[in-house]
Parts: C-alpha cells; structure tokens; sequence
C-alpha cells in the first residue's frame, strides 16, 4: 500500500458545455513537473461533481467533449514515472447523472429535488439508497479493475436527510421517525456509512491493497473502512486558520496516516485565477508537518489540459525546500503531554448544531494552548483519554458514566485536570459527579457580567483588578479543604431592561465570597467558560489564568519557550533517537473585509528553547536540515539551548 508523502490533489469538476477537455493535455509534461515537485502521490478525477467521466467509461457518462482517456493517459503516465494515483469519484454530487436519472437525486424534507440556489453546487445531491448507490459501485469496479490505481477518494458524501420513496420504505422498516429531524439525520448517516462500506467491499475484492479515504464521513465512522484520512482545509478558503490546529491534534491520534490538505487558491475551490502567497501556502504546509501530518496541496486542473507553470513554480519551490526535512519527518510522531477533550458529540458532524456548538469550545482551547506552546492532542469524547499527565476539560464535558470512569482512571494514575464551567457535571448538570472537583453547583451563574478578581496563586501576569468574564458560567460553592484561587465580584446591577432604562453600564461592585477558581488535590476548576470566551473574544487575562493553572498542575511541561511570542508556535515530533521542536513564526494579518493574509514570514532571534529530558541522555542538538550545531546544556531536567535565527519556522533536533 502506497504511503503518501508530497502529494497534489487535483479539482477537474468541468462544465459539460465545456468544448475542448482534455485537447492540450500532455501527459507527459504534466507529469514531468509533478516530479519537478519531488510528488510521490497525486489525487485527480475519474468522475467529477458535475457527474461526467474523464475516463473511457462504459458505465458512467463521457465528458462530451473529452479526446482520448485523459484519465487512463494519466495513470499511464504516473505509473512510468513512479507517482501513485488516486481516482477522485463524487459520490455526493454527480449533476449530469442527476440530470437524467431523477429518480436516484434526494427529495429534501421540504420536497426539493432541486434547491432554489441553483449556483450552489449542493442545490442537487445523489441518494446512495436509489440506483445510484449500485452505478456508484460499478463505476468503482471499473476504475479499480481497469487503470493502475493505488486507491480511491470519495468526495462530498455528507448526503442530505432524504424522504424519496427508498428512503422511506427503510425507514418504516426500521422503525426511524421520518418526521424527527434528528432521526433523519442518523438514517442519512447510516445510508452514507454503508455506502462507504460498500465502496470499500467492491474495491478491495479487485485490490486490497487500495487506498481509501470518505470525505464527508466523519473520521471515527470511517475507522474500520476507509486506510488513510485527510484533512481538507483551505485557511483563507473558509475554514479560518483555528481548523488545521485542532483537527490535525484530533485525527493524529485515529492511528491511521493523515494529510493534511491545503490549497493553492487565493479564496477556495474553483478560484481558477486565484493563487496564493508562497509563505501563506508554506505556513499551513509547515503547520501539518509539525503535527505529524503529510501534506497534500489542492489545485483545478485547467479542463483543455493547459499546464498552470506559476503554482507549479510555487509548489516546487515550497516543496523543493521542505523535502529537505524529510528524514526527520519521516515517520515522525507527535509527542504530547496534555489531552484536552472534546465536548460530544466531538467530531462527530452528523447534527452540525450540536458539533457546532462544541466547536467553538475546542476551537478555544486550542488556540489558547497553541499561544502557550503546550504540548496536546484533542481527544474524541468516545476514545481513550488514557496516557496524558493533565487533561483538559473546557466548559462543557458533562460526565455520564463511561467518561466519569476515564475521569477516576486519568486522577487514580496521577494525572491532573483543569476544567472549567459545567465540566464534571452530570449530563443533567444537577451537580458535579466527582468527589474530588470539591466543589458544589448551585446552578447558572445569576451575575451578567460576573467579574473575576485574582487571588495570589493565579495572579502572575494578570491585572490586579476585577476582570470581566464575558460569557456567562455557574455559580459554586467550595466544600472543605477546596482552595479559592480567585473570586467571583458581582456588577452592580445585571444587563436588563427595567421598563425605564437599558442597563448597559454595570461596573464591578463587591466580592460574593463565591470562588472563580477552586484547587482541590489535582483538580482545578474555573466557574466560567474561558474557553468559549477565547474562542469569541481572546481575553489574554483568561489565557494567562490558564498558564497559571496548568504550570500549577504539572509545572514541568514537555516545552519551555517563555520568550518565544504568542504567535509563534512550537510542536514537538519524534522518531528513534531524536525529538524535533518544531517552532512556526507566521501571523495571518486581517485585510479588509474577509480577507486573511500571511504574506511574510516572522524573523525571531536568540530564542530560548528548552525540551524536557524525559529519561533521555541529550547527545547533540541542531538545526535541520543544515545541521547546524546548537551548543546546549542540561540543567534541572530540561535539555536549554538557543535558537539564534529563527525566519517563519526553524526544526530543532535534539539526539538523544
Ligand atoms: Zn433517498
């Protein structure tokens, strides 16, 4: 099975009104730069969401215009030179097919077969339980059976709930209420589920060694289907630069290989004319790397063939630079200290509002614990939690019983946790579930805003004044022997109309004696959701109350980079032998009204850096992949060197 490392994904998605596909491609030439590029694995269309065919098909639709195999020239083409192949099939999207087989589309809840955005591309989608699901299927057994392929990419198969008559009948069947939302939901999931499952089953009976990957299929859904996963996500294309750090730390730990997929477009997909920044495009590379991931840059295929030299150019240049660093990426992994947990349903996008609303809280922690430098991944909240010195818990990780266990395990091996607002309630959240938070609910917070005013333990760094908590948390009260950190100061009056006025001023008044933050044994607890508050707003005195607490509950971190600034980022890999630090230096700067730009990386000088030993003897120290040496000591635990020049991103090598 192929293990992609410096891979291309191609969009071919092409109008069939388009008269000339395929009439200037040159195999050769296009493959001949993909190997100036150093690319070992390319991704491009079989079949595109428009639902015609860049292959000599007898099953699916020819794209009318297409001369030759464009496809099969291709795999000709990789197959002499080396690069593996992957065959892109929409399963979701397939226009033309729809077009003339109505019958396989979804019928919306509101009775759509076709949605009044006809410029969204989703304005028609395929139901797997029609016809389609079975033409899906055979058009896989062509393609596996036919070209020399190493495996398949499923796009868009997030399908719809839907109440078409096939639909229907099984849902009576099983019982489901079609008339329930949530219940739809969970059918359309299964329907898309078991069309992976099919989709694997037919191409692993021609080839088991092909790989698969379902985008649109929740990660853990595609565990025991799919071989590898990918991230999709183009930071200036939608998904903002808070995406790649905690999906990455989320997948990483789904033990299966993951790319992470970015895209040479200045806006998103189908931006034919839009290119971006070379140190943007090298950052988000750089940023999957230091997370353990390999990476994959997305492009459109001009349809008449025409070869696009300037993102050629650029994705050579990035990668020519990056594939020096490939003996120490290769095989790396992330090595962490710190899990902090996602709120359910975690990444399981099957009800988006309810992944939504937990999004915002994981989005939260992680960027602050990015500004921190900690060391982390982000945990599933029906995977093991086992293997971390503290876990986090932000605002929201409401105990049932199977999660209350992993709680007791993590405290009975040692482990610390900071958690905060309704975190370690019950799923009720009529109290805390533990004995050891020390502390009792009372409930909603009743103060809006409520203030927090440091003690001395948690005061380094912060203001010595009430501070607002910006978002609304509980109200608890310490039992004996839990510590008050900090304490919660109530505003003279709350927001509200009194029929008279709007009370829109409400300075801090009085202490309550209520605790912000309680320390009990190893758990420390803030009352308000401060995750969700960074997400939405980023209060440095709630990052900083954060560090203090986690240097508190496990003062010897994995990194230490104090004077490294809060936009700089460090991330530690590993391989036998050796630890990489891997430290980025880019900040996306907000231009204008949408647009988020890296155009320069950040030069950082003479920055202090030091790695944990960890039972380790440190032999030498340097920098890849010029190996140049970094003098360095050992001292109290920690392996300290500096870093003299750091220019948007330096790898630390520490032999050990
Ligand atoms: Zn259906």
């Amino acid at each position: 099975m192929h293990n992609p490392k410096w891979c291309l994904f191609y969009d071919v998605h092409t109008m069939p009104a388009c008269p000339d596909v395929g009439h200037g491609f040159d195999a050769d030439a296009f493959t001949d730069r993909m190997k100036d590029c150093g690319v070992d694995y390319v991704v491009f269309h079989a079949r595109c969401n428009l639902g015609v065919a860049y292959y000599d098909t007898k099953v699916g639709i020819r794209h009318p215009s297409m001369k030759g195999d464009m496809f099969g020239d291709l795999a000709a083409a990789c197959q002499r030179k080396g690069i593996a192949l992957t065959a892109y099939i929409n399963v979701g999207l397939s226009h033309e097919e729809a077009l003339r087989h109505r019958e396989w589309t979804v019928l919306t809840t509101e009775g759509y077969t076709y949605k009044p955005d006809r410029l969204n591309h989703f304005f028609r989608s395929m139901c797997y339980n029609t016809g389609y699901g079975d033409h899906v299927v055979e058009m896989v057994k062509e393609l596996v059976s036919g070209y020399p392929i190493a495996g398949l990419f499923l796009d868009c198969m997030h399908q719809p709930p839907c109440i078409g008559i096939e639909c229907m009948k099984e849902m009576k069947e099983r019982d489901v209420d079609w008339e329930d939302q949530y219940q739809l939901a969970e059918f359309a999931n299964l329907s898309r589920v078991r069309m992976a499952q099919r989709i694997a089953d037919a191409a692993r009976a021609i080839n088991p060694q092909a790989l698969l990957y379902f985008n649109g299929v929740c990660h853990e859904y595609q565990q025991d289907i799919g071989t590898y996963l990918e991230y999709e996500c183009l930071p200036t294309g939608g998904w903002g630069y808070d995406s790649l750090p905690t999906w990455g730390r989320y997948i990483r730990t789904l033990g299966k290989p993951v790319l992470n997929m970015t895209g040479r477009f200045h806006k998103s997909w189908g931006d034919f004319g839009g290119i971006r920044t070379e140190a943007s495009l090298e950052n988000d590379c750089l940023h999957g790397i230091a997370l353990g991931m390999r990476t994959t840059i997305g492009d459109h295929f001009h349809p008449r063939g025409d070869i696009n030299h300037a993102v050629f150019d650029l994705i050579e240049r990035i990668y020519s630079r990056l594939q020096k660093l490939e003996p120490w990426i290769d095989g790396a992994k992330p090595v962490t200290d710190i899990g902090v947990v996602a709120p359910e349903p975690g990444f399981d996008y099957v009800h988006p509002e309810e992944y939504c609303r937990g999004e915002v809280i994981v989005k939260g922690a992680t960027r602050m614990l990015c500004e921190l430098k900690c060391q982390f991944d982000v945990l599933s909240p029906k995977r093991s939690w086992d293997d971390y010195k503290l876990l986090v818990l932000p605002d929201e990780i409401l105990l049932d019983a199977e999660k209350a266990a992993k709680v007791r395990r993590h405290l009975r091996n040692g482990g610390a946790i900071v958690s905060s607002a309704w975190s370690g309630a019950d799923p009720e959240k009529n109290g805390f579930v533990l004995d050891e938070w020390g502390v009792k609910l009372e409930g909603e917070s009743p103060h809006d805003p409520a203030y927090i005013l440091f003690g001395p333990e948690v005061a380094e760094g912060n203001p010595d004044m009430p501070v607002t908590l910006y978002e609304r948390g509980i109200q608890m009260a310490a039992r004996e022997g839990t510590r008050t950190l900090a304490e919660i100061v109530a505003p003279y009056y709350n927001r509200h109309w009194d029929g008279e006025h709007g009370f829109v001023y409400n300075p801090p008044d009085k202490g309550t004696g209520k605790p912000a933050v309680t320390l009990s044994g190893h758990v420390a607890h803030i009352s308000h959701p401060v995750f969700t508050s960074y997400f939405n707003d980023a209060p440095v005195p709630m990052r900083q109350l954060v560090a203090n607490l986690i240097d508190k509950m496990m003062p010897d971190p994995l990194v230490k980079a104090d004077s490294l600034p809060s936009f700089a980022r460090a991330m530690v890999t590993e391989q036998p032998g050796r630890r990489m630090v891997h430290i980025l230096a880019y900040v996306p700067e907000r231009r204008g009204a949408r647009a988020e730009m890296i155009e320069e990386p950040i030069e950082l000088r003479d920055v202090p850096l030091s790695l944990r030993v960890d039972g380790k003897t440190p032999q030498r120290v340097y920098l890849a992949p010029t190996e140049d040496e970094l003098p360095f000591e050992t001292v109290n635990g920690y392996t300290q060197t500096t870093v003299p020049v750091i220019n948007g991103y330096a790898m630390v090598v520490f032999e050990e």
